[in-house]
Parts: structure tokens; sequence; C-alpha cells
């Protein structure tokens, strides 16, 4: 086999970069260690500013042939690519639980058919685009949703091709073409969607997959002239610089980024939905931005909402995350654990009492957490964790829950378990937040808009709000027939 293909359960993947239709290795690589067992899944292209720089110019060379092209065009090609994800669901789903982690389960019966439906969703909301024209003394105005150029994805690990696929996918619909840069910790699925778009038929150097470490690379895209879109989901410190560096040519940013987000359970809810929320929060080992971390339940039913909690997440099962009866599967690096396992210390040496777990597990495994006894304003309650840990706290009343939910630095989203309509009504509208749910927790549909609050993110995607962000929106104004100037 060559020494640039690696396999990963049966699945044959290519470990180099895919510039302009081209497989392109670097001296350099990587090694790609699966959380699982800390195995090498492969040895990696580690891509340097002149892979960057090679990427983006692929990119624009790119541009003006797949602008051009149809949007009826491109929309058909983007099902071909939603049908080559679903033709290889199964080899995207167990190569991604390899590769970080998570549950093979989820990729196979949730994440790997939400990805094929990005591509779908974007192909058909791009044919639906439209704004009514309207006059202006006569005058017709007319807006229209041009394509941008080069755009740079830099994607995180925690859902590999999902959070990639979910900015591909609206990129292309634009007609723009895509520079795109998974996460080092999880490079795989994303090298496997280069040869699934090529198979679909994507015009060469309409989408560009470059690896290595952001450190690394991240610069010769961001600060690129010829980039005129960055979109980033990751951390907020990565964040700052990426912005820092866009800001050479003001290139547009959408930033989706991390969370501390807030479940509020009110007394007058349903306790046992409450409680099912609370723990469905331990989801992909906690590693998820939009995950209500905080717990903030009313002090009247605080003691049997622990009850039920903590006897609920005592059931659940931690393991390897390719066995189907698996609940928690691994934190995807030592470093994320060791992060993990710092703030779990220090809050509990700050005061804070461990109700369920506080320690780590086995290997890369760090045991599902509730801490009580903590304060607003203490690291573990302000600072975004990344991991199996929820924190609880009580309040009294409608005032000090929102006080408490809206006291942090982020504002991705929030969740409130209530059975008063009229409660629900008040307290979300005074909730500071991308994303509220109701007695429900992440039913996300991509015509919604998508994104954070504060320093959870800028900008919205999603529906109209992706085109608006990835197109030049245009607005041409016509005179009427026979109109002059000094009529
Ligand atoms: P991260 O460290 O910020 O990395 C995210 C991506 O940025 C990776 O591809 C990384 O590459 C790259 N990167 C690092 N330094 C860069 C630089 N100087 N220039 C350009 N790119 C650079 O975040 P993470 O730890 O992977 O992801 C976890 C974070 O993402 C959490 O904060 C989480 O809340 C957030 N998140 C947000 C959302 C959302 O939609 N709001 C969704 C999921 C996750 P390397 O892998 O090589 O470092
Ligand atoms: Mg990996």
């Amino acid at each position: 086999m060559s020494e640039h293909l690696t396999t990963v359960a049966g699945v044959t993947i290519d470990t180099r970069h895919f510039i302009g239709g081209e497989r392109v290795a670097s001296t350099e690589t990587f090694t790609d260690v699966s959380p699982i067992d800390g195995s090498s899944l492969g040895e990696i292209s580690r891509g340097t500013a002149m892979e960057g720089a090679a990427a983006v110019a692929a990119a624009k060379a790119a541009f003006p042939g797949w602008a051009a092209t149809p949007p009826a065009e491109r929309a058909r090609i983007l099902r071909a690519v939603a049908d080559g994800v679903d033709e290889r669901a199964e080899e995207l789903a167990i190569v991604e639980t390899n590769d970080n982690g998570a549950l093979l389960r989820s990729h196979r019966r949730g994440i790997m058919p939400r990805v094929a439906h990005n591509f779908r969703f974007f192909a058909d909301w791009l044919l639906k685009l439209d704004h009514e024209d309207f006059t202006t003394r006569g005058h017709t105005n007319h807006v229209s949703w041009d394509p941008a150029g080069p755009c740079v994805l830099i994607t995180p690990w925690n859902a590999p091709l999902m959070l990639a696929t979910w900015k591909v996918a609206p990129a292309l619909a634009a007609g723009n073409t895509v520079v795109l840069k998974p996460a080092e910790w999880s490079p795989l699925t994303a090298s496997l969607l280069a040869d699934i778009a090529a198979g679909a038929g994507l015009p060469a150097g309409v989408l560009n997959v470059v690896q290595g470490y952001g450190s690394e690379i991240g610069d010769a895209l961001t600060a690129h002239p010829d980039v005129r879109r960055i979109s980033f989901t990751g951390s907020v410190p990565t964040a700052r610089h990426i912005a820092a560096s866009a800001a050479a040519h003001l290139t547009p940013l959408s930033l989706e980024l991390g969370g501390k987000s807030p479940l509020l359970v009110f007394a007058d809810a349903d306790l046992d939905l409450a409680v099912d929320l609370a723990v469905e929060q331990y989801d992909n080992a906690g590693q998820v931005c939009l995950a209500a971390t905080r717990i903030l339940v009313e002090e009247t039913v605080a003691a049997e909402f622990t009850r039920r909690f903590t006897d609920k997440a005592s059931r659940l099962r931690q393991g390897d995350p390719r066995d189907e009866a698996t609940d928690i599967g691994p934190t995807i690096h030592p470093r994320q654990l060791e992060k993990i396992d710092g703030f779990v210390q220090r809050a509990l040496a700050a005061g804070a009492r461990a109700v369920v777990g506080g320690r780590r597990g086995e290997g890369h495994y760090y045991a599902p957490t509730l801490l009580t006894d903590v304060a607003q304003d203490s690291e573990i309650v302000q600072e975004e964790v990344f991991g199996p840990v929820l924190t609880l706290q009580t309040f009294t009343d409608e005032d000090e829950a929102v006080r408490l939910a809206n006291g942090t630095r982020f504002g991705l989203a929030a969740t409130v378990a209530t059975g008063d309509p009229e409660r629900a009504e008040r307290v979300t509208a005074r909730l500071v937040a991308g994303t509220v749910w109701v007695n429900c927790f992440f039913v996300r549909d991509l015509q919604a808009p998508f994104g954070g609050s504060r320093q959870s993110g800028v900008g919205r995607e999603g529906g109209n709000w992706s085109f608006d962000f990835y197109c030049d929106v245009k607005n041409t104004v016509t005179a009427p027939k026979g109109w002059k100037v000094h009529g």
C-alpha cells in the first residue's frame, strides 16, 4: 500500500492534502491518534504556509468557473455529494468514531444522515433564495446573492464532519470555492469528503482540504488577501487570533465559539423531563459547544432533582464508543483530559462537592461529574470545561434564575424547563443566547439562525443567514422606462 494511505476499520484513507483536485503530500507529517486506545490511525500530511497558499490559489483559480455554474447545476452536484455521503455513511461513521471517540450509534443514526442533509438542505435553499422586488418612486429594486470568492473554513474535532459540512455545503451552494482545514485531532473524514465530492463531479479546486497544526498553517489561510470569507468553529482564544489575522484585509468572519450554557429548572417543571435534559448534557462526553453545563434549579425542588439526577447518571454506561450499548465514550486526547481534571480538582480545592464523579476513569475516560457548592464567580462556573462536567446551583425566584443564567461572558444557548407557558415567555425574553429551548434540547433546524451572543460568537448561519454571510448581497436599482436625470 502507498505510504500515503492508511486503513482504519477497513476503510482506506488518503493522508495527503487535497489541492486543486490532486493529492499533495507535505514533507512532514503528524500522527493522528485514536482516543479509544491511543493507537495511531495514520501519519497525516502536516501543511505549512506553502500548502496553505497553494490551496487558496487553487480555490481562486476554480472560483470563476464555479461561480458561473448555474444554481440548478450547483444544486445537482451538491445532491450528488449527499448521495455519496449516504453511500459511504457506515464507513464515515466508523472512521469518525475511531478518530474522535464519539459514539458509533450516534454517528450512524444521527450525525451521518445530518451530514448528507446539510448538502441537500443548502442545495434546496439555494434554489429558493428570493427577495421580492420592490419599487422606489417607480425604480425597481432587485436583491441578489452573488458568490463572494474563496472561503476558508476551519473546524474543531468534537463533531468533525458534521461541523465541516455545515459550512462547506452553504459555501459551495453560494457559488464559492473552499479551503477546509479540519482539526488535527480528527482529520480523517474531511479527507474522505474530498474523495466523495470529487466522485460526485465537483470540479477540481472547488473544495480543497489542507491538514496540519492551526498554529503552523492558520495564518497562511486567514491573512491571505484572496480569501473573501472565513468561517471558524472553535475556541475563543483561537477566534481572537483569527480575527486579528483577518483584520489585515478586513475579511468577513463568522465565529461559532464556546459556551457555558444554563439549564433552568423551575419548581413547576416536569422533574423527570428536567432530569433527562440534564443527563443528556453528558452526550459526546460533554464535548458539545451547546451543552447546558450549568444546571440552575429552583431551591424547593433541588434535593429531589439531585436525587433523581444521581440515580439516572449512575446508570450511564461509559466505555468503548464502538459498542452500541455505550452511553459515554472517551475524551478526545490526553491533553483534554488533563484540562478537564485540572478544572475539577481546582473546583474541589475551592470548596465544591462532587455529587457524581469528580475524577478520571481508566485511560482516556473521564467520569461523568456533577459539582455543587460552587460560587457564581468561580472558575468552574465561568469557564468552558468541554468535558462531562456539570455544576448545580440553586435559585429562589425568576430574577435570580435569569441573573445566574446570564452571568457569564458566553451566550450560546439556554434551556428552560417549566410547566408554565407564561413563565417560559417571560424568562426566554430575558435570556442572552443565540438559541433557547423550552422543555427540549438540541432540536436543530437548518433554516433557523444559529450562532452565539457575547463571546460565544459573531454572526449567524443557517437558512438565509448562511447565504447572507457567504455571498456578496447586491441590490440592483433599475429606472422605469424613459426616466431622465432631470425629468
Ligand atoms: P480550537 O483549539 O480553537 O481549534 C479549532 C480549529 O482551529 C482547529 O482546526 C485548529 O487546528 C484551528 N486553529 C488553531 N489555531 C489556529 C490558528 N492560529 N489559525 C487558524 N486556525 C487555528 O478549538 P477546539 O479545541 O478544536 O474545539 C473546541 C472548541 O470549539 C470549544 O470551545 C467549543 O465550544 C467550540 N465549538 C463551538 C461550536 C459552535 O457551533 N459554537 C461547535 C463546536 C465546538 P488544530 O486542530 O491544528 O489546533
Ligand atoms: Mg484523532
